[in-house]
Formats: structure tokens, sequence, C-alpha cells
């Protein structure tokens, strides 16, 4: 006789060899939301190439030349830049958690989700956080920041360059100018903003940016590009305690990442290298400029049609990101609804406002491989036949 324990196991057995696979129900969804975004087709074939092993010496060379496309992408010489294992939040806490130390001062400007994330980030690491609030949909004003800064020392200062739960950019060049004069290490992330808008990491003074795949690179999450300045790397090198989070040791990382002898750390994330390798070859091949400029003429033609049926954009036209767009809700309309049937009737994945914009705005990105006119046009008549 079975006992009634064996009996269930053979039960959960029976029952998990018929789940269907829920990969047949996988479509095309037109990615319009704030990532991730839709991948470049390259990028899919690139993915399925064959998994080579993570000390291959191909596999290496292919290494190399991502650490170049990424230096080009980011507008610096820095040696220490590479693609580190996780999403952009893995990039946010790698950032953090190698150059604060307990008890560091740190300053974060806050003016959306991803301000809040990093001052949630660098207070776990014990830091004495700071932050400097501005509302939700208007961008941190540089004269505050500097004036901050003149009233205390900080070891570092923090600020997103894209804010993707509002659409304001952030004017990152002019805070790095007061963020030199202070001594401050400069932290900056760049995950909406890298590959969407211009980045110059070294003329704007920016110690450490990271940033992520699945925004305007158009590659599935799992990867964040991060660079960090030689001055950063000394802060790193004089540290008296291990940096506290093992995986994500940039001192560690780098004897896998470069050298002419490669040591094991963690199994690379090889396909992933793979399809980011490919995206950032997307990139460099439509050239910077002309990837920039596609990403201001969408933003341009959404915002034009988007007159037309009568939505207006939260954010000042000065700080607006083109690659994502804050679209107020009118007055009346059920703003959950109209998202339901985008994506159930159309195919199309919009975003939802969050914290004191939730239910106030849509999000609608055009990231990368998203920002084209046909994308834009779908989306247009889709909302007017659901509006
Ligand atoms: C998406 C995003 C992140 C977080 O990236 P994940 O890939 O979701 O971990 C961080 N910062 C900004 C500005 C983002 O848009």
């Amino acid at each position: 006789m079975r006992s009634a324990y064996t009996r269930r196991l053979f039960y959960d057995l029976r029952v998990e060899s018929v789940v269907s696979n829920k990969l047949d129900a996988v479509h095309d969804v037109l990615l319009m939301g704030p990532g991730p975004s839709c991948v470049y087709p390259d990028v899919y074939r690139a993915l399925a190439h064959p998994t080579l092993g993570h000390l291959d010496p191909l596999f290496i060379a292919i290494m190399d030349d991502i650490k170049t496309l990424l230096r080009t992408l980011m507008q610096t010489t820095n040696r220490a830049t590479l693609p580190m294992s996780g999403t952009g939040s893995a990039g946010m806490e790698a950032a953090f958690v190698n150059l604060v130390k307990p008890g560091d001062a740190v300053l974060v400007l806050v003016n959306g989700v991803f301000g809040k994330r990093m001052a949630e980030v660098a207070g776990r690491l014990r830091a004495q956080v700071d932050t400097l609030e501005f509302d939700w949909g208007t961008p941190v004003v540089p004269e505050t920041v500097a004036a901050r800064l003149q009233m205390k020392d900080y070891a570092l200062v923090a600020v997103v360059h894209a804010e993707t739960s509002t659409g304001v950019r952030n004017p990152v060049d002019k805070i790095g100018e007061s963020v030199k004069m202070s001594g401050a290490l400069y932290l900056v992330d760049a995950v909406t903003s890298l590959g969407g808008i211009p980045v110059h990491m070294d003329a704007w003074g920016i110690d450490l940016l990271y940033s992520g795949t699945q925004k305007c690179l158009s590659c599935p999450p799992g990867l964040a590009p991060l660079s960090c300045s030689e001055r950063a790397l000394a802060k790193l090198r004089a540290r008296t305690t291990p940096v506290p989070n093992w995986y994500l040791d940039l001192s560690l990382l780098l004897s896998y990442w470069e050298g002419a002898k490669r040591a094991y750390h963690h199994t690379a994330p090889i396909n992933m290298l793979y399809g980011l390798y490919q995206a950032l070859q997307c990139v460099m091949a439509e050239g910077l400029e002309n990837v920039y400029a596609r990403h201001r003429n969408m933003h341009e033609l959404l915002v034009a049609e988007l007159g037309k049926l009568g939505l207006e954009i939260l954010v000042e036209p000065d700080y607006r990101l083109p690659m994502l767009n804050a679209v107020k809700v009118p007055a009346g309309v059920d703003e959950a609804g109209v998202r339901a049937r985008l994506l159930g009737e159309h195919s199309i994945e919009i975003g939802a406002g969050l914290g004191p914009l939730a239910g106030k705005i849509w999000r609608v990105g055009l990231m990368g491989h998203t920002a084209r006119a046909v994308n834009v046009q779908r989306l247009i008549e889709a909302l007017r036949a659901e509006l």
C-alpha cells in the first residue's frame, strides 16, 4: 500500500508532466512602454549562436570588442568599461557597492522612482544619505545642487540622467560642473538615456556611469553596461575593507574582463553578451548622430500626432526625453482600461504612471528599435479607436 505521502507525490509529478508549454502562446507585442523595448531582429539571431566557453579565445575577443564599442557609446576613454551581469538595477547596485564606504556622506538628487531607488541602495550600505528632492515631472535644478554642495562636503553625488518614471531629462552636464568643483565623485544612471540621447561621460566629469540593455539598446534585459573613471578606481583600490558584495566587486571582475590572462570570476552570460555585441554593432552601423536624430524625430512625430487627438505631454519641452513620453490622461478616461485594451486588442504595450503620477499619465516609450514611424502610427490608430 502506498502511503498518503507517496500518493500525493505521484499525483504532483503527474500534474507537472502535463503542464502546457506557454511559449507557444508568446507572440509579437509592440513594446512601447518604459522598457523592455522591441528587440532588433539581428539581436535575436545573435542570441541563437552556439554557446562558447567563457574563456574561449574567440569569446574573449568578443568581450574586448564590446568594451571598445561601449567606450564609444559612452564617450569615454575609461579602461574599466564592461557589462555587468544583471539588469540595470545590478548596475546601480554595483555602482554604489564599489564606491561607497560605510559612513560616507552621499547626496542623491531625486525627481522620480529611480532617484529614490538610488537613495535606498546607498542607505543599505550604511552611508549617510541626504536627498535633494524636486517635483516629479520637473528637472533637477543645478543651482540648488551647487548651493547644497557649498554647505556640505560629500564623498559622492548621484543623479539619474533620463528619469524613466516621469519622462524628464536631468541636466547632467550642468550638475557635473559643481560636483567637479566640490571634489565629490559623480555617479550617473544612464539606463534609459544611453543609445537614445547623447551621453558624454568624460566631458561631463562623470566618474561612474551604468546602463541597461533593454531600453535604447533594444536587447533583452540581462546586462548592465558600466564604466568607471581612474579616480573612482583609485578610491576602490584604497578601500581598507572588501567591497561588501562579492558578485559585483569590480576589482575581481576586472581580472576576468582585462589583461593578457583572464581569471574566472563567474560564468559570463555568453549568449546575452552576443546580443549586446550585436545591438552595439547595430547602433554603430546606423551612426550615433543618426540614432539620436531618429529618437528626436519620432518623439516629435508622436507629440504632433497625440496633439491631434487632444493629448498633451506632462513635461516642459526643454526637459522632455525623446524616448519616454509622459502623456497626460484626459479627465474621465479609464487609464488602466485603455492600457489593457491596447494590449489585448492591439498587441501594444504602454506603461502606467508611478508614485504621485499613478493614474495621471501613460508612459509611451520610443526606445531604440521601437522608435520608428510605423510604430508611432500604429499606436496613434489604436488610441484613436480606443479613446
Ligand atoms: C529601468 C531603469 C532602471 C532599472 O533597470 P532594471 O533593468 O529594471 O533593473 C534603473 N534606472 C532607470 C533610469 C531605469 O529606467
